[in-house]
C-alpha cells in the first residue's frame, strides 16, 4: 500500500474520526501501514447510542429481511475481496493466499448463518391457556476480536448477532484495526445507519466497552486472562456473555497411525497462521512406536515450509503478528532451552527487521516445562513420547483449558473413543479444523463460557420470552 489512506470509524451509518490515532505496524518490515482513530469514552458513548436507536427499527423487521443484508455482507466481501486480502496481509502478516482465503471464509460464513432456521417462536396451545414462547434480541451487542483471525472472528459475532435482531459495537484488535475498519466503511450504504457500529482504539477500549452499561451482551475472543477481566467488569449491568477463550490443544498419535499420511494435516493443523490459531494443536502427544517416524516427517515439513513476507513467492507461514507477542515467544524459548530440551528444528530466532520465527519442535519435552503447560500462540510445538494410551488421555486432560483435541489412528473407532474421553468442546478424528457455521464451538474449562456457531451460539443473542394468555371460554 504505497500511499496510506485515511481509516475512519463507522457510527451512526457516518464516518467518525477521534481526537487522536495511532499507528498500525505492518510486522513483516515494522513499517506504519496507516493510522487508526483512537476512541475514548467520549466516541464509544455515540456509538452505543447510535446502536441503541437503531435496534427497535431492526429488530422490528421480519427475519427474512435480515438474513437477506446478512448475506449482502456476504456479497461486499466478496466483492472487495483483493483489496480486504491485500490490507489484510499487511496489518495481520499472513501470506496473501491465506488472507484471501480468510475473505472468502467470512463470505461464506455470512451465507451460512442466513441460512439457519431458527426456532424465534414456538406455541403451546392447552384449553386454558395459549403459550408464545418468544427468542427476543438482547438489544446492543459490543463484539471485541482479537488479532490472528480480524475478518472471520468479526464475521463469527457480527452475522448471528444481526441475524437475530441485535445492532452491533465492534472493536478489533489494535494491532489489527484496519481490515475491519475498511468492512464498516463498505457497509455503511449496506446497513441502516446505526446497526453495525465499529470502534478502533489503544488498550483502554475493551475495558471501556466490558463496563459500559449501554452494552446488553458481549461477545468475546481473546486470551483467558482477558476473558476473566471482561467477566468482572461486565457484572456493571449484568451484560449476556459468551466468552471464547484460550487454549492448549492436545493431539494423540496412537500406535496404529499411518505416520507418512498424516503427518501434513497434523503439521498443519499445529502451524497454520502460524499457530496463531486457538484451536490449533498445542501439545502432540505421539505412541512410542511411532515417536520417531513422526518427528522425522513433521522436522521435514518445518525444513521446506518457507517462512517470509506474506507477499513473496511460495511463503507459506509470515510474522509473528506483534512485537508483544514476538518477545513472549523469544522468552518461551529460552525458558525451553534453558530446560535443557532439544530442539527437532528451529530454536534460532533470525537477527533483522520484521517478527520472524522459525517453525520449532520440541523434542519431548518434560510435562512441567512452560512450553506444554502455557498457550505459546506462535510456532512453538512439543511432541511428546507416550507409552499407555490411558496415560495419554490423562496427560492431555491435564490443562485448565478444553477448547478443543485431536485423535490419529488407523482404526477409526478406537480412535473415536479415545476422543469422547478428552475434556473439550471440540474434538475431530483423523481429521482437524473443518469448521462450519453449523457446528456448535464451546469453550471446556477455562477455554470459554458459552457457545459460538451452530444453532447454539445463534441462540445466546437471544433471550426467552414467554408470553401466557388465557383463553376466552
Ligand atoms: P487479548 O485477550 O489480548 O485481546 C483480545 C481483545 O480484547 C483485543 O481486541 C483487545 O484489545 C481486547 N482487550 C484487551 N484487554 C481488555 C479488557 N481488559 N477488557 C476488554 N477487552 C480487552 O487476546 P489476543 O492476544 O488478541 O488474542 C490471542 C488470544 O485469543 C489467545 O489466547 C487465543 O487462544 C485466543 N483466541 C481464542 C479463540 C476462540 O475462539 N476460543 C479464537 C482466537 C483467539
Amino acid at each position: 500500500m504505497e500511499t496510506p489512506i485515511e481509516f475512519s470509524m463507522t457510527i451512526d451509518g457516518k464516518a467518525v474520526h477521534a481526537p487522536r490515532r495511532f499507528d498500525v505496524l505492518d510486522p513483516a518490515t515494522e513499517s506504519v501501514v496507516a493510522s487508526a482513530p483512537d476512541a475514548g469514552a467520549e466516541q464509544l458513548d455515540e456509538a452505543v447510542a447510535s446502536a441503541r436507536r437503531a435496534a427497535p427499527a431492526w429488530a422490528a423487521l421480519p427475519l427474512e429481511s435480515r438474513r437477506q443484508l446478512v448475506v449482502r455482507i456476504s456479497e461486499v466481501l466478496l466483492s472487495n475481496q483483493e483489496m480486504l486480502a491485500e490490507l489484510l496481509m499487511r496489518e495481520q502478516g499472513k501470506p496473501i493466499a491465506a488472507a484471501r482465503q480468510e475473505v472468502q471464509a467470512a463470505a461464506h460464513w455470512c451465507v451460512e448463518m442466513a441460512g439457519f432456521d431458527l426456532p424465534m417462536e414456538e406455541t403451546i396451545e392447552s384449553a386454558e391457556e395459549r403459550v408464545r414462547v418468544l427468542r427476543v434480541p438482547l438489544g446492543v451487542v459490543g463484539s471485541i476480536v482479537p488479532w490472528n483471525f480480524p475478518v472471520v472472528l468479526a464475521v463469527w459475532k457480527a452475522a448471528p448477532a444481526l441475524l437475530t435482531g441485535n445492532t452491533l459495537v465492534l472493536k478489533p484488535s489494535p494491532f489489527t484495526p484496519l481490515t475491519t475498519l475498511k468492512l464498516g466503511e463498505l457497509l455503511r450504504d449496506v446497513l441502516p445507519p446505526g446497526v453495525l457500529n465499529v470502534v478502533s482504539g489503544g488498550d483502554a477500549l475493551g475495558p471501556l466497552m466490558s463496563a459500559h452499561p449501554g452494552i446488553d451482551k458481549l461477545s468475546f475472543t481473546g486470551s483467558t486472562q482477558t476473558g476473566r477481566a471482561v467477566m468482572a467488569s461486565a457484572a456493571v449491568n449484568l451484560k449476556r456473555l459468551t466468552l471464547e477463550l484460550g487454549g492448549n490443544d492436545a493431539a494423540i498419535v496412537l500406535p496404529d497411525a499411518d505416520v507418512d499420511a498424516i503427518a501434513p494435516a497434523i503439521f498443519w493443523g499445529a502451524f497454520y497462521n502460524n499457530a496463531q490459531f486457538c484451536l490449533a494443536i498445542k501439545r502432540l502427544y505421539v505412541h512410542e512406536d511411532v515417536y520417531d517416524r513422526m518427528a522425522q516427517a513433521l522436522a521435514e515439513l518445518a525444513r521446506t515450509t518457507r517462512v517470509g513476507p506474506g507477499d513473496a513467492e511460495g511463503v507459506l507461514l509470515g510474522p509473528v503478528q506483534n512485537r508483544r507477542q514476538f518477545e513472549r515467544l523469544k522468552n518461551l524459548l529460552e525458558d525451553t532451552r534453558s530446560q535443557g530440551c532439544r530442539f527437532l528444528t528451529g530454536g534460532e530466532v533470525p537477527e533483522g527487521k520484521g517478527y520472524f520465527f522459525p517453525v520449532t519442535l520440541v523434542d519431548n519435552p518434560p510435562d512441567t516445562t512452560r512450553v506444554v503447560r502455557e498457550e505459546p500462540f506462535g510456532p512453538i510445538l512439543p511432541l511428546l513420547k507416550f507409552r499407555d494410551v490411558e496415560e495419554a488421555i490423562a496427560r492431555a486432560n491435564d490443562s485448565e483449558y478444553g477448547l478443543g483435541g485431536s485423535v490419529w489412528g488407523g482404526d477409526a473407532e478406537a480412535a473415536a473413543k479415545v476422543a469422547l474421553r478428552l475434556q473439550a468442546g471440540t474434538v475431530w478424528v483423523n481429521q482437524i479444523h473443518t469448521l462450519k457455521a453449523g457446528k456448535p464451538m464451546a469453550g471446556h474449562k477455562q477455554s470459554g463460557i458459552g457457545v459460538e456457531n451452530g444453532v447454539d451460539g445463534v441462540l445466546e443473542y437471544t433471550v426467552t420470552k414467554t408470553v401466557s394468555s388465557k383463553r376466552a371460554h
